[in-house]
């Protein structure tokens, strides 16, 4: 999958690509990166991007132009014009389905947006759809357009050492994620849960997801009304609200 991004601060863009995981997947083919620097596209001889709103309200306003030949040139260069997203806090909110549906896209081009924001005309020209990573106001869209990138990105087959990696976590499971322990099993005199070091794996998965159901429940009963239930799973819920216990780890 190929992710291009249109922004006025590369350098942060490609600092955060390179890295960890994502770095490992676009060195290994599994993703591609295209980051495109708005700057070089301005027809103005200082290089100018950005002026003052029409109608005042102060700060600068990205104007249309370096965004519409931005865009235009990735068109000419893949021979089409890729599903375009607009970084802002006036997008549907983002979150799993929704980075699940990007998934559908063979390349994304991600807009992001600095001071005030950028010129309507040019975000009616080039954009399909407005994202906002939640209900608080940043100073650019590079920090949202990377988080959509890496949500989706380590959904794509061989980002992630496999799919399981990523389908029993928080969120994508409907729950939130069971804890989790690692070596030492003894650690400042905190022995890790006993039945994860006893083998019978029938019992960590029923340990794990009944930690699953107890942490959903108390800190957010909201996702249990659209997460995948068997009967034993609403048995034990039920239960737990009974004896008035919720979170069973801290
Ligand atoms: N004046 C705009 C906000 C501009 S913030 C308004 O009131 O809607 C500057 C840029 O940061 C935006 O163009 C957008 O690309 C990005 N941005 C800020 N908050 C965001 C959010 N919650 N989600 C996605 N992008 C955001």
């Amino acid at each position: 999958m190929t992710f291009i991004l249109l922004t006025l601060f590369p350098e942060m863009c490609a600092a955060v690509l390179r890295e960890s995981i994502l770095g490992r997947a676009a060195a290994a083919g599994y993703i591609k990166t295209d980051i495109r620097h708005i700057r070089n596209y301005t027809l103005d001889k200082h290089r100018r991007v950005d002026d003052y709103p029409f109608g005042g309200g102060g700060g600068m306003m990205m104007q249309a132009e370096p965004v519409v030949r931005a865009a235009e040139a990735v068109a000419a260069d893949y021979g089409y014009k890729p599903h375009t997203i607009y970084l802002s806090p006036k997008g549907r909110v983002f979150d799993q389905s929704v980075a699940h549906e990007l998934l559908q896209y063979d390349t994304l081009m991600l807009l992001c947006g600095h001071y005030e924001g950028i010129d309507q005309r040019a975000l009616d020209m080039v954009v399909d759809e407005e994202i906002s990573i939640g209900d608080y106001v940043l100073t650019g869209g590079e920090l949202p357009a990377l988080s959509v990138i890496d949500a989706v990105a380590r959904m794509v087959p061989g980002v992630l050492a496999s799919e399981e990696s990523y389908q029993n976590e928080s969120i994508y499971s409907g729950l939130l994620e069971y804890p989790q322990y690692t070596r030492p099993a003894v650690f400042r005199e905190l022995p890790v849960p006993e039945v994860l070091t006893g083998g019978n794996h029938a019992e960590i998965a029923k340990w794990q997801r009944r930690q699953s159901l107890a942490l959903t429940l108390s800190r957010r009963p909201d996702l249990l009304k659209s997460a995948p239930l068997t009967p034993e799973d609403l048995a034990y819920i039920e239960t737990l609200k009974k004896s008035g216990e919720g979170e069973t780890v801290r």
